[in-house]
């Protein structure tokens, strides 16, 4: 990425260019996010806690263990079997009875927290070490510390320590941000975030526009320029970071954030009602969600629904199993926004990039996770975190209008065992006489590029469609959606990418079952002509992207959209067809273009 260096009076100004993810701008200081030592809560446990307590050691001590092995591996495979066997010493350790006894022991007898127990005991073990007398052994109390700082690492969860005593606004500046530790950032003190790695549709990315605060993401290393304190702008509207800049960047900067901020105040009328075309037609206008909070902010800016759910965010970052009642509860407060409109529950879609702590263990360090174990592979995997989801959804849908989404479908097989999972929920709801709604629409995501190739077979079978351009521009293009690396490879615009989109849309209207998009392209006004012109009448957007995008749909025609769509039929390039969208989107919106200029 692009770099610029500027000299001021106070130090040389930096730009530098990334992926602007979420729009705004941001002035503050640089919080450099690094690998702090751990800070170990000190206070204990209620006796009611004991138990899970104890599962979450368990389960962090198995974490590590599969870190261990994964390690073992790699160095057997690059430095040869004799170094590797420092690493099955490790594992012995690790999974030593008498080290797990000791443990639970002061959390059971003394009500100590997981973090301090494990601390407590390691750390006498690497003191015994120390003093024994012999060189050699007193040096493997290193290996110890470094086995307390990955058990913490576990138990802490992903959410970095340093983040939650932020008393200050501050511009987050890190290598990377799992989506965990950016669902984990406080709004009120993080004003904007800037990676090193990351890519436009990754979820990192995702819950920046959630949390509405502006992002870039793969910025390339940049870390190394900065020391921490130092003022920093983000231009989340054109992917720019500025360290350190000089008086005259940072006036301007403040009038450009007054600005963005008087107009995106003055834009959220626009999602109130219905959207509709020049020419009458109606356009639905849902909104997606991540965390079940989001809901009201959804409502408030016009949203005709939650077209997506992505329910896997209330594991992530959690550290316990989440009960039948948790995941209830959730979506009783989505339905107490929305109580008469729709709302589409998409079943977990864990891995990849997003993994929940309690799940490490499943995963180790497997490479190639976008094509591994992810998403509606886990739930058929594990049928009993499926049901305990099906549970709540069915029970949930006797309130409100709930559509349950199977996410990551790749074969009509899959779909059936989904469904049959399904009915065996039903079948037991219905034995133990508990109340659900049996008749709730069926839909799944069509994101696999196997499943819009078999869009008509599978328009068969399912109640609707939800097309999820994030993970279908990755997989037909081969492009990892969160690597910078490839990200000119991860491209809307591409013809193969519109090819299965128009081909699931038609399968849709063919079949007359309901079809949305609700990837990030639905989000990005210049796709909108296209996609009205392809077809599409319900989109699915971030809540930010509400208002907007139904302003939008207030300015064209139907007609005019189907005309737009024949030229880009007719364009084989991504560029070109990126370029015309872009020039388009100006002819429908003269008076942006105007307020720019100005
Ligand atoms: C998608 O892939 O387009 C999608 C909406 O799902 P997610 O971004 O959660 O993978
Ligand atoms: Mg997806």
């Amino acid at each position: 990425m692009c770099s610029k260096l500027l000299s001021t009076e106070w130090g040389p100004m930096q730009i530098r260019s990334g992926i602007a993810v979420s729009p705004g701008v941001a002035i503050g200081p640089a919080f450099m996010l690094g690998v702090e030592d751990f800070r170990i809560p000190d206070d204990t446990v209620s006796v009611d806690a004991v138990e899970s307590e104890i599962i979450r050691l368990r389960c962090a001590l198995e974490n590590v263990a599969s870190e261990i092995s994964a390690n073992e591996a790699l160095a057997s495979k690059h430095l040869g079997k004799e170094y590797a066997a420092i690493f099955a010493a490790h594992q012995q350790f690790v999974r030593d009875p008498k080290l797990l006894e000791k443990i639970e022991s002061l959390i059971q007898n003394q009500h100590q927290t997981p973090e301090h127990a494990a601390s407590q005991v390691l750390r006498k073990y690497a003191k015994e070490l120390q003093n024994l007398g012999d060189k050699y052994l007193a040096e493997r109390a290193v290996d110890i510390f470094d086995l307390e700082r990955s058990l913490l690492r576990h138990l802490l969860g992903e959410q970095r320590e340093e983040l939650s005593h932020l008393k200050a606004p501050v511009i987050v500046l890190a290598h990377n941000l799992t989506p965990s530790e950016t669902a984990g950032l406080n709004p009120k003190f993080v004003q904007g975030f800037v990676t090193e790695v990351g890519g436009s549709t990754s979820h990192t990315a995702i819950l920046a526009g959630a949390l509405e605060i502006p992002a870039i993401v793969g910025v390339g290393d940049f870390l190394t320029d900065i020391s921490g304190g130092e003022m920093i702008i983000i231009d989340g509207n054109e992917g720019r970071l500025i360290i350190a800049p000089d008086e005259e960047t940072q006036q301007k900067y403040q009038l450009v954030q007054q600005r963005f901020r008087s107009e995106h105040q003055a834009r959220q009328k626009y999602g109130l009602g219905r959207a509709q075309t020049l020419d009458n037609v109606d356009i639905e206008v849902c909104g997606n969600i991540e965390f079940p909070e989001e809901a009201k902010s959804c409502k408030k800016r016009g949203a005709d629904g939650i077209g997506l759910y992505r329910t896997e965010f209330l594991y992530l970052g959690a550290l316990k199993e989440r009960t039948e009642e948790d995941h209830y509860e959730a979506y009783l407060e989505v339905l107490k926004r929305f109580p008469d409109e729709p709302v589409t529950i998409r079943t977990l879609d864990v891995g990849a990039d997003k993994i929940p702590d309690a799940m490490m263990h499943v995963y180790g360090d497997k490479s190639n996770p976008e094509l591994g174990l992810r998403s509606i592979r886990v739930s058929l995997e594990y049928t009993d975190l499926f049901k305990t989801q099906l549970r709540a959804i069915l029970r949930a849908a006797v309130h409100g209008r709930i559509r349950v989404m199977f996410p990551l479908i790749s074969s009509l097989s899959e779909f059936r065992q989904a469904k049959m999972v399904l009915r065996d929920v039903c079948e037991d709801l219905e034995d133990q006489n508990i109340e659900f709604n049996p008749d709730i629409p069926v839909g799944m995501m069509v994101e696999v590029p196997s499943a819009a190739l078999m869009a008509e077979e599978f328009a068969r079978e399912v109640d609707f469609f939800s097309i999820g351009t994030n993970d279908l521009i990755q997989y037909t293009l081969a492009a990892d959606r969160s690597d910078p690396a490839v990200s000119k490879y991860y491209n809307a615009s591409d013809p193969s990418v519109l090819f299965l989109v128009r081909r699931v849309l038609r399968a849709a209207q063919a079949a007359d079952i309901p079809v949305s998009v609700c990837g990030q392209m639905s989000s990005d006004p210049k796709f909108l002509p296209l996609l009205l012109g392809m077809g599409l009448r319900q989109f699915s957007v971030t809540p930010q992207a509400v208002a907007p995008i139904k302003q939008l749909i207030r300015k064209v025609s139907i007609e005019e959209c189907k005309e737009l769509a024949k030229r880009v039929y007719e364009l084989d390039l991504a560029r070109d067809i990126e370029n015309f969208l872009r020039a388009e989107l100006k002819r429908f919106l003269p008076e942006e273009n105007e307020n720019r200029r100005n």
